[in-house]
């Protein structure tokens, strides 16, 4: 079949080859195929932001729901300079698959502006998400598409989106949005869940090859939301975390770095870098150590051909969405390197979201024990589900858990049938 988008590399050319791959293993038509590769709904808007000097800039924003036959469509919002339509499409449809893949009931949505927040004050941050949220809010809703933090925002830019939504409509509304503060109908448990879920598989994954996590080492690249909680997860389970980065650069200690200093040095300084008891490393580095689980969670399109051949860690754990391109993914399986994708490992934030929303449509709080317990659940089985089909058809994880949530998604088009 011709690709609707023939863009050729990028989140969105790899997001379209493991569907294409996904939809030829299950014997999908051209026509749910085509369908499935289209989003369902893009919103592109213009957001006109008064700067604190009185002098206005103008950025772009989207939000794109690939697809709603499950449920409400559900995703992230990316504040970054690099934001485009195409790869907002592509984290779109990674999240109907994470969603299908670990059986909460929505389908995939994203959203972003084009926007560096660390060039903004907290003023012209709080006027740019009211302004996008108010430019978006015909197609969100609690029962529509509920936004989540995504790089660039966090549970402060979900309280003004919430604030902004209920304005319009007129009552309070706290299922609008998910990673949310506690204090504002968030949930236990939420702002660590995707950690977690990292944490629980890189487990896991290490069992299944025989590694004893108490003897094991990590690599962590980004020390946001997803790195920082994975790095202090995976040291509370005994894991030696030798080495992490962010934008700015890299730090490596052969004997573990203590991430809870660093958390306190990164908070201080705005950086991991020049951390007192590690070397500063350089940041491609960090994907070449000699570790045994190496965890992305920064951004798409880090392991490449280029960098794939590098790799020593014999297990990756994605935690962020996209970090290994089509082409890097054939060489890593080649080389006998287990790749945890993206829609299993870092699925843990999109099963406390939905956790959330269902305390937020109750008004009732679990405890975070209780939250905790839920998602290793809900993590331990798609976990054997993906691994029991990858044994079943010599597939690789990622064409595993690809198949099986492209499998749950067409079911739910053939059951609802096509209107009219
Ligand atoms: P964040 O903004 O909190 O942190 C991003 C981190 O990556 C920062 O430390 C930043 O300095 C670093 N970074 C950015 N560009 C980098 C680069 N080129 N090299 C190295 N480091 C770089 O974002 P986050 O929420 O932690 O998201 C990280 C990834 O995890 C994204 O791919 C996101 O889509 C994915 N993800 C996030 C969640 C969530 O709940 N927040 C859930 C699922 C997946």
């Amino acid at each position: 079949m011709t690709q609707p988008i023939p863009e050729t590399h990028g989140p969105l050319a790899d997001a379209h080859a493991q569907l294409a791959e996904a939809a030829a293993h299950l014997g999908l038509s051209d026509g749910t195929h085509r369908m499935l590769a289209a989003s369902r709904r893009e919103l592109m808007v213009t957001v006109p932001l008064k700067r604190d000097d009185g002098s206005v800039s103008v950025y772009r924003g989207y939000r794109v729901q690939h697809n709603y036959s499950r449920g409400p469509a559900k995703g992230g919002l990316r504040y970054a300079p690099g934001v485009d339509l195409n790869e907002v499409r592509a984290l779109a449809m990674w999240m109907t698959w994470k969603c299908a893949l670990l059986d909460v009931p929505y389908g995939g949505a994203k959203g972003g502006i084009t926007i560096d927040p660390r060039e903004h004050s907290l003023g012209e941050l709080e006027r740019v998400t009211r302004r996008y949220t108010s430019e978006i809010l015909p197609i969100i809703g609690p029962e529509v598409d509920i936004p989540a933090p995504d790089i660039g925002t966090d549970e402060q830019t979900m309280a003004w989106i919430m604030d902004t939504y209920s304005v319009a409509v007129g009552h309070t509304v706290p299922g609008v949005v998910t990673g949310k503060p506690v204090s504002l109908g968030g949930s236990l448990g939420r702002a660590l869940a995707t950690s977690r879920g990292v944490t629980h598989v890189a487990v896991l994954a290490m069992q299944s090859h025989g590694i004893d996590p108490t003897r094991a080492t990590a690599a962590v690249q980004g020390f946001g939301k997803v790195g920082r909680g994975a790095a202090q997860l995976l040291a509370e389970q005994g894991v030696r975390v030798v080495a992490v980065s962010d934008i700015d650069g890299a730090v490596y200690a052969s004997g573990g770095l203590d991430i809870v200093a660093l958390t306190a040095h990164t908070a201080r300084t705005g950086s991991v870098t020049g951390f007192p008891g590690a070397e500063d490393i350089a940041p491609s580095a960090l994907l070449a150590l000699d570790v045994d689980v190496l965890v992305p969670a920064a951004v798409e399109g880090v392991l490449t051909a280029t960098t794939a051949p590098l790799v020593k860690a014999r297990i990756v754990v994605e935690g962020a969405n996209g970090p290994t391109t089509k082409a890097a993914d054939a060489i890593l399986s080649d080389r006998g390197i287990l790749v945890v994708p993206d829609i299993l490992a870092n699925a843990g934030g999109v099963v406390v979201s939905y956790f959330e929303w269902v305390q937020a449509n109750q008004a009732w709080q679990w405890s975070e024990d209780d939250v905790n317990a839920r998602l290793a659940d809900k993590m331990d089985k798609a976990w054997h589900d993906v691994v029991a089909y990858s044994t079943e058809h010599g597939m690789s994880l990622r064409q595993s858990a690809t198949a099986l949530a492209v499998r749950r998604v067409t079911d739910a088009h053939r059951l609802r049938g096509l209107y009219p």
